[in-house]
């Protein structure tokens, strides 16, 4: 019901930060919660009164979360308008980006459930149209692209660019979903897939990006003389730890292993910064990592993106939650 088709818009990237609470381990170690979310909009670094060293500060966003508010919230306020555009023809990605342990799995696996809801309820309400949905799933480690839905998939598979479609990633399966219950089925499997790796490679999650990636058409039925059809990715982005990205972390046993910088996670924060600035910013590096190749299509251009910045609230985290924080602020 959108005549003329979908308008193309230029929107700034959503950005929205989420605290989790405080958990276990950190309780344990009688870590302290060094931040406070004042309200919808904005987050203040709060250190304990006998941390006198450390200057206070405030971030604001289109949306904060704060530790008790729900994946649901998170979906409805911040990713729902962006994902659902996909269906009216425009590419849509939502990213999670934080330090390993902020919540990037745990709300990113929520938002795509919430997401998978509202597609198949929108599809039920659009009798007119014809729909077909197809999912792929990925990872990329070390620059190296392995499939999640095919195990057989040793190897890393190649990017090619093909005139029409831009960059593919070759031999990637792509199944297509009968309904809603064969798509969650599908995507518990990418996500099973992930956790193999997780237990054979050491501290994968930490190191690996996870994208899960829709592909959804449609067609008007019948009575039509224009037959219009939309076709759109939506991309659901699970990063590599935000630290990956920060060059100042000395870490003695993560600079030995010498690959501490991740190059996909390095050059999607220039990306988006470049995007953030508008179209002025000049050349912007989509293909100078396999992350970016691969999501070029669905980021800047037409295509709309949010980003959920996942923060830990620990005192002990403090300096990556910055560093986290100012990336936000930058992509807004
Ligand atoms: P990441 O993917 O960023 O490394 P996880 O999503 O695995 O982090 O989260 C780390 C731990 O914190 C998990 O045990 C997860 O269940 C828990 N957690 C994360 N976010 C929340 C939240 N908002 N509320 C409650 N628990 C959370
Ligand atoms: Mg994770």
């Amino acid at each position: 019901s959108t005549p003329g088709g979908p308008r193309v818009r230029e929107e700034k990237i959503v950005v929205t930060v989420r605290l989790r609470p405080l958990n276990k381990r950190e309780q344990l170690a009688k870590d302290q919660v060094a931040w406070d979310c004042i309200d919808d909009h904005m987050i203040v670094f709060k250190p304990p009164s006998h941390e006198r060293s450390t200057q206070p500060a405030s971030f604001t966003f289109d949306k904060v979360f704060g530790p008790t508010s729900l994946t649901e919230t998170v979906y409805e306020e911040g990713v729902k308008n962006v994902a659902l555009s996909a269906l009216m023809g425009i590419n849509a990605t939502i990213f999670a980006y934080g330090q390993t342990s902020s919540g990037k799995t745990y709300t990113m696996r929520g938002i795509t459930e919430k997401a998978v809801y509202d597609i198949y309820k929108h599809i039920m309400k659009t009798p007119e149209r014809d729909f077909s949905i197809k999912i792929s799933g990925l990872e990329i480690y070390n620059e190296n692209v392995r499939d999640l839905l095919n195990s057989e998939s040793g190897r890393s598979l190649k990017l090619l660019d093909d005139p029409e479609k831009g960059t593919v990633v070759e031999k990637l399966v792509e199944e297509r979903a009968n309904d809603d219950q064969h798509l969650r089925h599908l995507i518990s499997i990418c996500e099973a897939q992930r956790q193999v790796g997780e237990t054979t490679l050491n501290d994968t999650s930490s190191r690996s990006h996870q994208i899960i990636r829709l592909t959804i058409e449609s067609t008007l039925r019948e009575n039509s003389d224009c037959v219009r059809s939309f076709v759109a990715s939506l991309n659901f982005v699970d990063l590599a730890g935000s630290e990956r990205a920060s060059q100042t972390h000395a870490d003695g046993a993560r600079l030995r292993e010498g690959c501490h910088i991740n190059l996909s996670l390095m050059t999607l924060t220039t990306v988006i910064r470049k995007l953030s600035v508008g179209k002025r910013s000049g050349h912007i590096p989509y293909r100078d990592s396999k992350l970016t190749r691969i999501l070029q299509h669905s980021l800047g251009g037409n295509a709309r993106t949010a980003i959920i910045c996942t923060l830990s609230p620990a005192l002990s985290h403090v300096e990556q939650s910055r560093n986290t924080l100012f990336f936000a602020t930058r992509a807004k």
